[in-house]
């Protein structure tokens, strides 16, 4: 079909109007292919989840330590965020903790990790007895939310055997409910509650922050920063 033949002056003004229906019957069928395509995707993700859900549930995976901390997130975490909380706990096995020094319950450690048979890495990771804050240098619990391997070091050099609330983060527990089951499909409009359309109003504005942040890592390295900031304001709220 020919767009152009619209504005052909070869075209009397029935014949246009004809031509414009059809365009806008063409138009109509292929929202309507794309909309229904739309539709089906969210109900097979939806019910992919519903089944990550249930396995997340009724099966358990198995700790790769003997550690009682890896235990504390198996009981809490998906399944997903479990298995990367396990690979820093394997990451133990290959990092040396020793004490630098030590002030009012307050140690400074370096940890040593071998990352090849002739290379390793050195991490310098805090360690405040009262608060039970630990901190590494290498950021990865303040960028991904996930407690390093060096980190994990220390707490078992402290016999640390019950982590600390803030290190285990409600948004990966698989006792809440994933948010993104507000978004509704096409049918369920006339259904759609404010706090589904304030959801669908942030799922757009979010979308074009994740766009930009995207293209390099220190860009969604500062994202997952604010995140977790903004996260911890609006759990005060
Ligand atoms: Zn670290």
């Amino acid at each position: 079909m020919d767009s152009s033949l619209l504005g052909s002056p070869l075209l009397g003004r029935d014949e246009k109007h004809a031509k414009e229906r059809e365009y806008a019957f063409i138009f109509q069928q292929l929202l309507e292919t794309i909309l229904k395509q739309y539709d089906n995707c969210l109900a097979s993700r939806e019910q992919a989840e519903r089944e990550f859900d249930v396995a997340d549930f009724h099966t358990v995976i198995p700790c790769a330590t003997k550690s009682i901390i890896e235990a504390q997130f198996q009981h809490v975490y998906t399944h997903e965020k479990f298995k990367e909380v396990q690979a820093q706990f394997r990451g133990k096995v290959d990092c040396i903790t020793r004490s630098m020094y030590s002030t009012l319950g307050f140690t400074t450690y370096e940890v040593i990790e071998q990352v090849s048979n002739s290379t390793s890495n050195k991490f310098v990771v805090t360690y405040d007895a009262v608060s039970r804050d630990v901190k590494c240098h290498c950021l990865l619990f303040e960028s991904r939310g996930i407690l390093c391997r060096h980190s994990l070091s220390v707490l078992s050099f402290e016999r640390v055997d019950n982590m600390a609330p803030k290190y285990i983060l409600e948004r990966w527990s698989k006792n809440i409910k994933r948010r993104h089951t507000h978004i509704k499909s096409r049918q369920d409009e006339p259904l759609l509650e404010p706090r589904s359309k304030r959801f669908d109003e942030l799922v757009f504005w979010s979308h074009n922050i994740c766009e930009f942040a995207s293209e390099f890592k220190e860009l969604i390295e500062i994202l997952h920063r604010a995140f977790d900031k903004v996260i911890a304001e609006m759990e005060e709220y």
